[in-house]
């Protein structure tokens, strides 16, 4: 272990609360197993990478097909083709597609194409909401209002790639159209996750996101959805099938191939078309479509094609929220809910609607704390993200009765918070 720096092979995965990582041996549909094989239900599922759930059959098989035709990587198959022809199929935006290894990958090459289509060289993005760790996004807004010159959020960025980014406030039209005026001419994109799961789930105001595309419409401004986490989330098409509003450039990754690394990034042809080699805009990478996380793609999209699969899984979502809300609401617990498809997010100290990144940082850090603990000591597993509000989520392999399951430790738990705060 102390070959590992700081513990751990990557820094989120560190558990705040167990203050180690959740070591675990082995997953299958909603369960993860942990070293002595007790099993938990998941409530994390691979931050949200594992939408069908853990070692699905068709995505196995398709690894193993892969396995067979000798673990392709660097060479282009007939099967990337058909991977790019569905995509472009069930995503509204995308006209093109290409590939990459992971998330941060895919928001750093939408980000490089809109700076080359437009000229210019600024980025806006949204108070706390993710897009990977790579310079253009790790800053963050200065004063609560998200107004004022962005810092780095990580050591090792350079204080002056500061000068390049505009931070403001999620479902704040005013301050958004604020940004637009005072740097007019000069942002390149406008970046954002179409619904804030980084901060548990916040969901955009009515209007806001076709605020956002009018907007950066009239101002030449390339708008992007980091669907990297909405992604077929609550709908095939994701976000931007859910709420009927269609970016230039799309980023998925996570759910696209069921926990196989890949990511995509889609859009526009005559901006895709930027891309090397037709262009200047240079995008390649060893892995970029590896073919076991191709297979797995094709069958991830293939099993979540299932006519009525969107139905069941939203009514399975509402029905879990709503009664997860319920059973705090009946305890006396003081928290709220907010979910949306497969992912949600839980505020402890407050019952209002979160509908700002401050709101979301404001809740009680110290209930979510005694929260996730007395449901990990009860077998179902919630993974916690050091200062933030995290986020969790169900797969399609959590059953009602799975999810009845949770439902009765979050109750047992919820009574005993209740009996603490009465102390
Ligand atoms: N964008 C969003 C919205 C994300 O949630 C994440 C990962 N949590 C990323 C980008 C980065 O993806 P990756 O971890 O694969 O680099």
């Amino acid at each position: 272990m102390t070959s590992l720096a700081a513990g751990v092979t990557a820094g989120l995965r560190y558990h705040p609360y167990l203050g180690h990582p959740f070591y675990v041996s082995r997953g299958q549909g909603p369960y993860l197993y942990d070293l002595e094989g007790r099993r938990f239900v998941d409530l994390n599922m691979a931050n949200g990478a594992a939408l069908l759930g853990h070692g699905h059959p068709d995505v196995a098989e398709a690894v193993q097909a892969g396995l067979e035709a000798g673990i392709l990587t660097a060479s282009e198959t007939e099967h990337h083709v058909r991977l790019a022809e569905t995509l472009c199929r069930i995503v509204p935006c995308a006209e093109r597609v290409r590939l990459a290894s992971t998330g941060t990958e895919a928001t750093l090459v939408a980000v490089r194409l809109a700076r080359h289509a437009t000229g210019r060289g600024k980025l806006l993005l949204f108070a706390g909401h993710y897009h990977g760790l790579a310079e253009p996004f790790l800053f963050r807004s200065a004063d609560p209002l998200g107004e004022g010159a962005p810092q780095p959020a990580s050591g090792g960025v350079p204080v002056t790639y500061a000068n390049d980014v505009v931070i403001v406030p999620w479902n704040d039209a005013e301050a958004f159209d604020r940004a637009l005026v005072r740097h007019r001419g000069e942002i390149a994109a406008v970046i954002c996750e179409p619904v804030h799961y980084n901060a548990g789930c916040i969901p955009p105001q009515p209007g806001f996101l076709s605020y956002l595309r009018a907007r950066t419409r009239d101002e030449g401004i390339v708008l992007i959805f980091d669907e990297v986490l909405s992604g077929f989330r609550m709908a095939l098409g994701g976000a931007q099938q859910y709420f009927g509003v269609t970016p230039d450039l799309c980023t998925l990754a996570k759910a696209v191939a069921n926990g196989l690394p890949l990511a995509v990034i889609c859009g526009r042809t005559d901006l895709m078309e930027h891309l090397s080699p037709a262009g200047p805009v240079a995008h390649s990478g060893t892995y970029s479509g590896q073919l076991l996380s191709v297979l797995a793609a094709i069958a991830t999209l293939r099993a979540l094609q299932v006519p009525g699969l969107y139905e069941e899984l939203n009514r399975r979502a509402e029905r879990f929220y709503a009664r997860f809300q319920e059973i705090l609401d009946l305890s006396g617990v003081p928290a709220r809910v907010q979910g949306l498809g497969a992912r949600f997010g839980i505020y402890f100290g407050r019952r209002e609607p979160v509908i700002t990144w401050s709101q979301a940082m404001a809740c009680d850090q110290s209930l979510h704390r005694r929260f996730v603990l007395g449901c990990i000591e009860r077998g179902l597993f919630f993974h916690a993200y050091r200062g933030l509000p995290g986020h969790a989520g169900f797969s399609l392999a959590h059953t009602d009765e799975v999810l009845d399951h949770a439902l009765t430790v979050i109750e047992d738990v919820a009574r005993q918070l209740a009996s603490q705060l009465e102390d």
